[in-house]
């Protein structure tokens, strides 16, 4: 027997595709509890990908031990790869990042980084996916 799912809008979409937790943070621009996340300490060679969309996000040349509790970042993979929005929200003035591609929230850019960029990508591990660099 078949149950026929109609999914008619775009939230139920991302509902239908996304766990919970995704959910709220990529759709509902929710924030995970720091230093839970899976890629928080997260340390192989790859790329992170937007856990929404596949889009490449972040290298993990350009990861860097923030303390934040998040998985943080210098910089883009490309520059094209997110784009940023200005974040009134909470009663503070944020930079959010946004999945360039589907539009998906990830987190937010500071000015604190290391060098080269003084950039700090902080970004919710829910919402990323991981490939691993192909090793020859
Ligand atoms: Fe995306």
């Amino acid at each position: 027997m078949y149950r026929l799912i109609v999914v008619n809008d775009e939230d139920d979409q991302w509902r239908f595709s996304l766990t919970p937790a995704q959910f709220n943070v990529l759709r509902q621009c929710g924030t995970e509890p720091p230093f839970r996340g899976e890629y928080v300490h997260h340390k192989e060679d790859g790329t992170y990908t937007c856990a929404a969309c596949g889009n490449e996000l972040f290298s993990s040349q350009t990861k860097f031990d923030s303390g934040s509790g998040w998985p943080s970042f210098w910089e883009t993979a490309r520059p094209d790869s997110i784009e940023t929005r200005r974040d009134q929200s909470l009663g503070m003035v944020r930079i959010e990042v946004v999945c360039r591609k589907c539009g998906s929230h990830l987190g937010h850019v500071f000015d604190d980084g290391p060098a080269p960029t003084g950039l700090r990508y902080c970004i919710n591990s829910v919402a990323l996916g991981f490939k691993p660099k192909h090793r020859a």
